[in-house]
């Protein structure tokens, strides 16, 4: 609506000489960026993919969210005054530590749970089955639909299995329909009472014809003399009292293994945090699984003027999340800085290049 009216002012708050840098251009990041970008601060977005919007632009379809709705705030951000680096991943091309030297007053890291968890099941490397993150960044980001005219293919067989039960699980499920799949199951190895997507989108995965196969578990996976998934065997499983997550424990049926024809497998039962930051940042702490330990209250982690938020500080979460934790981290950075003197003159570019 407000893009719509063209609404929203754009007018730059003069410098205030400090400068902040956001490692990730998720919403988490891009609310930091926007917040400080207006209270005068020079900010720096560091971004390790080649556009701006993380998992917005990369992992949730087009049919769900238009990308240009997220570029129009990425241009909006930036017509703030923040300074957006894209291709550069933190923890390899600058550590958060280098960056604090080289002139940032404050480091804010958003940087997400983008690593996929895998069952580590015999088979599982076979040609033909993917992470979901790869299958919807192939799909989404890097347009596969559109080779040869973009250069990254994906193959999509007739039988799709995708494994999971959350809205990744049905974004991709949802995605292979798209892509040409003609037969789209959905493993989950719990009921639908216990399914963690969102009512509205099992509604649309079944409307759209996509099967779910409940109380089913992947035992592994069998390929052709090609190298290919071909077939996948499951057990049914029963549910039992409930475990540490409080949903009710699934346990396989002894000699219920069943074999399903499949062409193509995209596993999509969670994701964890990236270690890159955490393994480069000395004195960085972290919780179990590597998520990063922070004062709820302020976004602080256990550096001084390192921030963090979102997905990384919370374990996979929402949009809405994210960015109220951006939030809050935007306001503690500017509370910690406006008390600070100026201590570096301001550049033209706040980049450490
Ligand atoms: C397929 C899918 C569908 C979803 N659907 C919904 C939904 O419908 N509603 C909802 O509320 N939530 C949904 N979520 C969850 C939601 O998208 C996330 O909770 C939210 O995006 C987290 O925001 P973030 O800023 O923490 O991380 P992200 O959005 O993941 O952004 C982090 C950014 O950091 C970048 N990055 C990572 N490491 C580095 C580094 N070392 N240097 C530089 N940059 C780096 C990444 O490339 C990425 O762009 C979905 C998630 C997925 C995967």
């Amino acid at each position: 609506m407000e893009l719509e009216k063209g609404k929203r002012s754009t007018q730059k708050v003069p410098l205030n000489g400090k400068r902040v840098a956001v490692v990730g251009a998720g919403p988490a990041g891009l609310t930091v960026a926007a917040d400080l970008a207006k209270l005068g601060y020079k900010v720096v977005v560091y971004e390790a993919l080649h556009v701006a919007g993380g998992v917005l632009v990369y992992g949730i379809p087009e049919f769900r969210l238009p990308k240009h709705i997220v570029q129009a705030e990425v241009d909006y951000i930036k017509s703030l005054g923040v300074e957006l680096q894209t291709d550069a991943l933190i923890g390899r091309l600058f550590t958060v530590q280098e960056l604090l030297v080289n002139g940032f007053d404050s480091v804010f890291i958003g940087t997400d749970a983008g690593l996929p968890k895998f069952m580590g099941i015999p088979g599982e490397n076979l040609c033909g089955i993917y992470s979901a993150n790869e299958f919807l960044i192939r799909v989404n980001l890097m347009k596969s639909y559109q080779f040869p005219n973009y250069k990254t293919p994906i193959r999509i067989g007739k039988k799709v299995a995708v494994i999971g039960g959350g809205n990744v699980a049905l974004d991709s499920a949802r995605c292979a329909l798209r892509q040409g799949a003609e037969i789209v199951t959905i493993v989950y190895r719990r009921s639908r009472d216990e399914m963690p997507a969102r009512e509205d989108e099992i509604s649309n995965a079944e409307e759209e014809a996509i099967h779910i196969k409940y109380l089913a578990c992947p035992t592994r996976f069998i390929a052709d003399d090609k190298g290919q998934v071909k077939t996948m065997e499951y057990v049914t499983m029963k549910l039992s009292e409930p475990d540490g997550s409080g949903r009710s424990k699934p346990i396989p049926i002894k000699g219920s293994e069943t074999i399903m024809a499949v062409d193509t497998v995209i596993v999509a039962i969670g994701r964890t945090p990236n270690p890159i930051i955490q393994s480069t940042t000395e004195g960085l702490k972290t919780l179990i699984g590597g998520i990063i330990e922070i004062d709820r209250k302020t976004g602080q982690t256990s550096l001084e003027a390192v921030y963090a938020g979102g997905d990384i500080a919370t374990g996979e979460a929402t949009v809405i999340s994210a960015m109220g934790s951006g939030k809050i981290a935007a306001q503690s950075i500017h509370r910690l800085l406006s008390c600070r003197k100026k201590e570096t003159p301001l550049t033209p570019s706040a980049t450490t290049t």
